[in-house]
């Protein structure tokens, strides 16, 4: 499988440390709100990559953190913390709305197919862990102590930019906004691990550590978190293009101190969803939610049909023209294959079977191509081939693409049934029926004459027949 790994800039053939199994970490939300559809782009671009892993026979083992503590409003350690600036808003303790929050991701993800991870670890539980790495790294000469808090000094390290889009200049962006440039640090470039002295008196939780009472920085958590479930050898560590500066480059920065040697192999960032007036935030303009979504009629699978159809290395614009667009797919999706459900199934043909396999691996192998993997579903409906291969297919890359396929036409066909069903309580649709059976009968009896003068019949009562090779079907004038 090809891989586009944002560490080396380039597509690589995929092959993890331990042959057959794959360790997987995710950067969690930060659960002082609703995720807005933004974040949930890349939960599910990952989401597909952990099932596709799986697919391919992999043992799959994912981890992610809830960053319920130390994520501040501007990445580069200045602001306010975002979990006590929604707590604050909603007169509630830090706690109470992680929980809420946490509760209110996972049921998002739940409604988009997004499976939860192996694991699942919020900040708060791991405490001991992070001030555990940093006292390693305060040994081993990485990190220093200034006006109370402890900094990782990003000067030892041989390369700190290591994904080399992301410069000194990104971070002066973050100052030029008006944020203060904190004097205690010795290189622009250093981040803070613990906090103990700053202008964050009423932070709600504080732990005791060796260097007083305070609490871990953002990015320490995940170094932590990954290290603890997955040892020191990562192989694909996932996240938005966001978090590529500084968040992840911080992460490598402390991880590769403390372990000493290259600690992940492949970076999977996935690009943003973008409105028309720009970037999506939580903070301005519509805060576009799967409920939202929910309220305005859409089915949140709609939602994940959209994201499949293009890439997840390309920034994707958001629109409700375009996920009507999304929708229109969707139902004429699953119309088709409720018509798939109707039909004689047949025997699987496992030639036809092996090759849209294929071209669907295909797809799926070339860095993700979730565009090509859809085009690859639409073509086994248009083979010619039986019912029961094209249903089995679907099934399938279904494992993959997460869209609930064959259940909604499941539930189409049954739907449709019981719409019959009430209809058949109408005497006169019951006679049209009655009338139908008998013509079908007198048809398999070669009695021609009989079948017309009931067709004619029918026709003097306003109902014409209409003979398909799914049966008669008939309309009422
Ligand atoms: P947060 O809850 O802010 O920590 O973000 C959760 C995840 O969503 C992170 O992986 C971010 O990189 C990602 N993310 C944030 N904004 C967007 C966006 N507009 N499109 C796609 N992913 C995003
Ligand atoms: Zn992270």
């Amino acid at each position: 499988m090809l891989l586009y790994n944002s560490l080396t800039r380039t597509r690589e053939e995929f092959v993890p440390n331990a042959e057959g199994k794959v360790s997987m970490y995710t950067c969690g939300p930060t659960v002082y709100h609703y995720a807005h559809i933004g974040n949930l782009r890349s939960y599910i671009m990952e989401d597909i990559l952990e099932k596709y892993l799986r697919y391919v026979g992999y043992d799959v083992t994912r981890v992610m953190n809830i960053t319920d503590v130390g994520h501040l409003t501007s990445d580069a350690d200045t602001g306010e913390d975002k979990m006590l600036k929604g707590a604050k808003r909603e007169k509630k303790t830090v706690l109470e709305i992680a929980q809420f929050y946490t509760d209110a991701f996972f049921a998002d993800c739940k409604k988009l197919n997004i499976k939860t991870p192996d694991v699942v670890a919020p900040a708060t539980t791991c405490i001991d862990e992070f001030i555990r790495v940093i006292e390693s790294l305060i040994e081993k000469g990485y990190a220093y102590e200034a006006g109370g808090n402890i900094y990782f000094d990003t000067s030892k390290l041989k390369q700190y930019y290591v994904f080399n889009d992301f410069k000194e200049e990104d971070l002066e962006v973050g100052v030029r906004e008006g944020v203060e440039e904190d004097s205690n640090k010795r290189n622009k470039a250093d981040f803070v691990l613990w906090f103990t002295k700053s202008k964050f008196d009423d932070q709600e939780l504080k732990w005791d550590s060796p260097w007083g009472i305070g609490y871990p920085g953002w990015h320490i958590e995940c170094s932590c978190i990954s290290m603890k479930h997955l040892g020191e050898y990562l192989d694909i560590h996932c996240g938005g293009i966001d978090n590529a500066f500084p968040h992840h480059t911080n992460e490598i920065a402390q991880s590769e101190a403390f372990v000493g040697h290259k600690w992940c192999n492949y970076w999977f960032h996935v690009h943003h969803l973008n409105t028309n007036s720009g970037k999506m935030s939580k903070s301005s303009g519509e805060f576009l939610t799967v409920s939202l979504l929910e309220s305005k009629g859409y089915d949140p699978l709609v939602y994940r049909l959209f994201c499949l159809q293009s890439h997840y290395r390309k920034s994707l614009v958001f629109s409700y023209e375009n996920l009507d667009n999304a929708a229109t797919a969707y139902k004429k999706l699953v119309a088709k294959i409720a018509a798939l459900l109707k039909e004689e199934s047949g025997e699987i043909e496992p030639a036809v079977f092996d090759e849209r396999k294929a071209a669907f691996r295909a797809a799926l192998d070339n860095d993700m191509n979730t565009s090509l993997g859809v085009t690859a579903l639409y073509d086994v409906l248009k083979a010619k081939t039986t019912p029961a291969t094209k249903l089995s297919l679907i099934a399938d890359f279904d494992r993959v693409l997460g869209l609930d396929l064959i259940p909604a036409a499941e539930k189409q066909r049954k739907a449709e049934e019981e719409a019959k069903v009430a209809v058949s309580d109408d005497p006169f649709i019951r006679e049209i029926e009655e009338m139908i059976a008998r013509r079908v009968q007198a048809k398999k009896d070669k009695n021609y004459a009989l079948a017309d003068e009931i067709r004619a019949t029918l026709a003097a009562k306003g109902v014409t027949l209409i003979d398909t090779p799914q049966g008669t079907q008939y309309k009422i004038q």
